[in-house]
């Protein structure tokens, strides 16, 4: 208790800190932040959804749903969680997105092989979740125009990997192409928040990329759970404030369409 007491402390200080930072005459902002989860990991569930959770946030997660349907729902014996896990995500108000079917290059695939990974996912989660997906996420990031002309085929948005550096401008988005700031250990807490109230500033949509968030001691690709909740609770913050708003990807491109 006192430790998430500390974390939130420490949070609402970055958040403050970053706002300071603001011009007085910053006017109108308007900044849209995503949350993405790419696999369905174990500690994505673990961490990343309960955290997400206690601020009232939602994100968007891609899961590669055949690995999903043979999961054995058991932690160190799959790799991803199983479809009653990612409906909690659901339930949480996640966006349910789609990563293939069986986390492959769709660059190295038959025709064939390329059609089931991309078409697979939706029966998938219609199946399982009772809702179409609009999201695709490329596994690897890995994508040819052939590829991307494919997906959007049959969806309505493609995550890249880094495209912008995650920093998309809201008055020049490209669906096909929406990158994502990918958020690693070496990177401060205060560094994520401060990104936050610079796409306030700019009128970007940064969409922040998180893989395996992890209690012990991360590896490349994971943060820590501390980090993690200070992230989220500074974009908690940031939401009350009305400095930005916090959407799945979905809400956040009918958002921007709209305008
Ligand atoms: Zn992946």
């Amino acid at each position: 208790m006192q430790q998430l007491f500390k974390t939130t402390l420490n949070a609402i200080k970055l958040a403050m800190l970053a706002l300071l930072a603001l011009p007085a005459s910053a006017g109108t902002l308007g900044g849209t932040v995503s949350i993405a989860f790419d696999d369905g990991g174990w500690t994505q569930y673990q961490y990343g959804l309960g955290i997400a959770a206690n601020y009232g946030l939602p994100g968007t997660i891609f899961v590669p749903t055949a690995l999903i349907s043979a999961s054995t729902a058991a932690p160190g014996e799959s790799w991803v969680v199983d479809w009653d896990k990612i409906r909690a995500f659901h339930e949480a108000g996640w966006e349910i997105g789609a990563h293939g079917r069986s986390h492959l290059r769709l660059t190295e695939l038959t025709p064939d092989e390329i059609e089931g990974e991309i078409e697979g996912p939706i029966s998938d989660i219609e199946r399982e979740i009772g809702v179409k997906p609009v999201s695709f996420s490329s596994p690897f990031g890995a994508f040819t125009d052939e590829t991307i002309a494919r997906i959007m085929e049959s969806y309505d948005y493609h995550l890249s990997w880094k495209g912008h550096g995650g920093r998309n401008p809201a008055d020049a988005i490209d669906p096909r192409y929406i990158g994502r700031f990918e958020v690693t250990n070496n990177m401060s807490a205060a560094r994520v928040c401060g990104e936050m109230v610079r796409a306030a500033q700019n009128n970007f949509w940064l969409v922040l990329l998180f893989h395996g968030i992890v209690d012990g001691n991360p590896v490349e690709y994971q943060i820590t759970a501390r980090k993690y909740e200070e992230i989220i609770a500074c974009a908690s913050l940031l939401d009350q404030k009305g400095v930005i708003q916090v959407k799945t990807i979905r809400e956040a491109m009918e958002a921007i369409e709209a305008q």
